[in-house]
């Protein structure tokens, strides 16, 4: 049974110690920890349900692109020895039921409550606590705030004239109906062709009259190779879970067992390189950019990697015409998030499919009937927005959030993102980001890193019970060493080279500053670790005058 809703006008319950926000992987997890410190927690979470990513993205084709027995928490081993994942990349369906499973298993749900948007955070300096508003006009006051807002959950349509002129349907895949969307019969537009329209677009043709899809830019994907798993398949994860959970934290830059590449592109001959590519691209997965460990670094490495691929899509796609606009020119390979597919690039030839190239034929506007690209109308009954996310910052800053001297978070970062480690901001005391900009975060198997930084929150809150303190905040100096560090890194790399959201580049405005920390979710854990092993190193912590050590709430 979820949480009990707060009514306006009720007297507002003022004794959180920590107040979640969001009830994906990141907020369930951070719950289940804190009660386990003692704590009292409460959770809000905008949608009726848990899960987040894979409780709003129901568009068709949606599945993770991590392997399901990596892409599954690993804190409690009875839980993932006994949860049976279907097939190698679970659909959504499957991972929205696992959400829900581990809410059950855990309790969870008597510190959620659902539909209450939180609106506001404010910092009491005096009484050193947070005030957060909701969406039902309640609010609620606790020491220490959590952001588990998600990196991909503020979905973004963009901003194209006669949007509201459109008479058919109107869908964006992040942020898809509750109820089976059929397009059989239906002339179907696609704007986009990132992660969510490369995985929704072979369905919808399959169901759709005509599917037209319209590409700004053209992206690379590797066949997924879903397949049903076998127990023996299950049963070999499980037996080696210890082992494989320890290297995707510890050895692996993307928190992805695998094993990892030795050499660079260059070290092998012409003939290995491409036969490594081939055994790569037949294993199918997002371990075809762990084929070489220059790919990221070195553009002529990462051609051999990128002309392999758009060699690939020139032997599948039969009209040479739309083959060549389909072959990614613009951006070195994985410097945009590499997709994952089944059967993307055949489905362009199927009669029922056509590509529109906006570099040639910009969208003009929406009208009632479809969409005007150059002087050519498309007529249609339903256009699928998959036009992305305001990544990584954007649930934040819909937040209203002051912190010291009334400072607002959205003010600090306007020319990008300031924290330190992704964990804090400066100036936000005990206010805590779950994957935040400047953590390994979106490079990553995102429950690798949203489980240390739980347990690194967690951590940090029990030492400061245990010391007696109340209050803590990143230094100005270490924050500013942190993102001249995660700048050094990101350029040391191909990365910036793309118009990605990674960058901000997909919002209009957004101020273009590489976000996630590159340096590998091994290095990084170190770091957060050896920062905790000195005393939480670069972290001002202080205990009220009149101290007011937190786990003053029985759970
Ligand atoms: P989310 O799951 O985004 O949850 C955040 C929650 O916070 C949401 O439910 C949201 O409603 C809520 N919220 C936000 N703001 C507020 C507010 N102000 N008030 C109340 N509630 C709020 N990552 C991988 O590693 N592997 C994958 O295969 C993978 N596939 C993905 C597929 C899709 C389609 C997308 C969009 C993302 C995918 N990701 C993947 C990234 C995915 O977001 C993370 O893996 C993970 O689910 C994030 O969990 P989270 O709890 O941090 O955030
Ligand atoms: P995305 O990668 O940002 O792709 C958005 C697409 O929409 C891009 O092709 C973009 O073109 C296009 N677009 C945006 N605005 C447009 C406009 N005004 N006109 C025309 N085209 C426009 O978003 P996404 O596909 O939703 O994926 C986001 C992230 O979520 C992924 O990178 C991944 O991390 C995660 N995800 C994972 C999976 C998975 O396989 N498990 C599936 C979905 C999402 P430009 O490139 O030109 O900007």
């Amino acid at each position: 049974m979820a949480a009990p809703r707060l009514r306006t006008g009720e007297r507002p319950t003022i004794c959180h110690d920590v107040v979640i926000v969001g009830a994906g992987f990141g907020g369930m997890y951070m719950l289940h920890r804190l009660r386990g410190l003692g704590l009292t927690a409460r959770v809000f979470e905008q949608g009726s349900g848990v899960g987040g990513t894979w409780y709003w993205n129901r568009y068709p084709g949606a599945r993770c692109d991590v392997e399901s027995m990596q892409y599954s928490y690993s804190f409690s081993d009875e839980l993932q020895q006994q949860w049976d994942w279907s097939e190698r990349y679970a659909p959504q369906s499957e991972i929205l039921a696992y959400a829900n499973h581990v809410a059950d298993r855990f309790d969870l749900r008597r510190d959620i409550q659902f539909d209450t948007r939180v609106d506001s955070a404010v910092f009491d300096e005096a009484a050193r606590r947070w005030t957060v508003t909701t969406s039902d006009g309640a609010s609620a006051t606790a020491q220490f705030i959590v952001l588990a807002t998600g990196c991909l959950s503020n979905a973004k349509m963009p901003e194209i004239d006669g949007l509201g002129d459109f008479k058919g349907q109107i869908h964006h895949t992040g942020h898809w109906p509750h109820r089976e969307v059929d397009f059989s019969g239906l002339r179907v537009g696609v704007i986009g062709t990132g992660s969510s329209a490369i995985q929704s677009i072979p369905i919808i043709a399959e169901q759709a009259r005509r599917l037209t899809v319209f590409q700004r830019t053209a992206n690379f994907s590797v066949p997924a190779r879903n397949a049903k798993l076998t127990e023996d398949e299950r049963q070999w994860f499980r037996d080696n879970y210890p082992e494989i959970r320890r290297k995707a934290r510890e050895e692996m830059r993307n928190g992805i067992f695998t094993e990892p590449p030795e050499k660079g592109a260059f070290d092998d001959s012409d003939g290995a390189r491409r036969q490594n590519y081939e055994a790569r691209w037949s294993r199918g997965g997002l371990t075809f950019m762990s084929a070489y460990n220059n790919l990221a670094l070195d553009k002529a490495a990462n051609d051999t990697a990128a002309d392999f691929i758009r060699g690939k899509i020139a032997d599948i796609v039969r009209d040479p015409d739309v083959a060549k606009r389909l072959q990614p020119d613009s951006h070195p390979v994985g410097s945009k998030r590499i997709c994952v597919d089944t059967d993307y690039y055949a489905t362009f030839n199927r009669d029922n499919v056509e590509l529109v190239d906006l570099r040639d034929t910009p969208i003009a506007r929406i009208t009632a009937d479809g969409i005007r690209a150059g002087d050519i109308d498309y007529p249609l009954d339903a256009i699928v927005f998959a036009t992305g996310f305001d990544a990584m910052t954007g649930s934040v800053a819909k937040i209203e959030i002051r912190g010291r001297e009334g400072r607002t978070l959205n003010g600090k970062w306007a020319e990008g993102p300031r924290t330190y480690l992704g964990l804090m901001s400066e100036g936000f005391p005990n206010l805590f980001l779950i994957t935040g900009p400047g953590s390994p975060s979106v490079l990553s198997n995102m429950i690798v890193s949203i489980e240390q930084h739980v347990e690194w929150i967690a951590d940090c809150l029990a030492h400061m019970r245990d010391e007696g303190l109340d209050c803590i905040e990143a230094s100005r100096q270490s924050e500013d060493d942190w993102v001249a560090h995660v700048n050094e890194v990101a350029y040391g790399t191909l990365y910036p080279q793309a118009n990605s959201w990674y960058m901000g580049a997909n919002v209009p405005g957004k101020p273009r500053v590489f976000m996630p920390y590159i340096g590998g979710v091994g290095v990084y854990r170190q770091i957060c670790n050896d920062v905790a092993a000195k005393g939480y190193q670069g972290f001002v912590m202080s205990a009220a005058p009149r101290s007011n050590p937190i786990a003053v709430h029985s759970a």
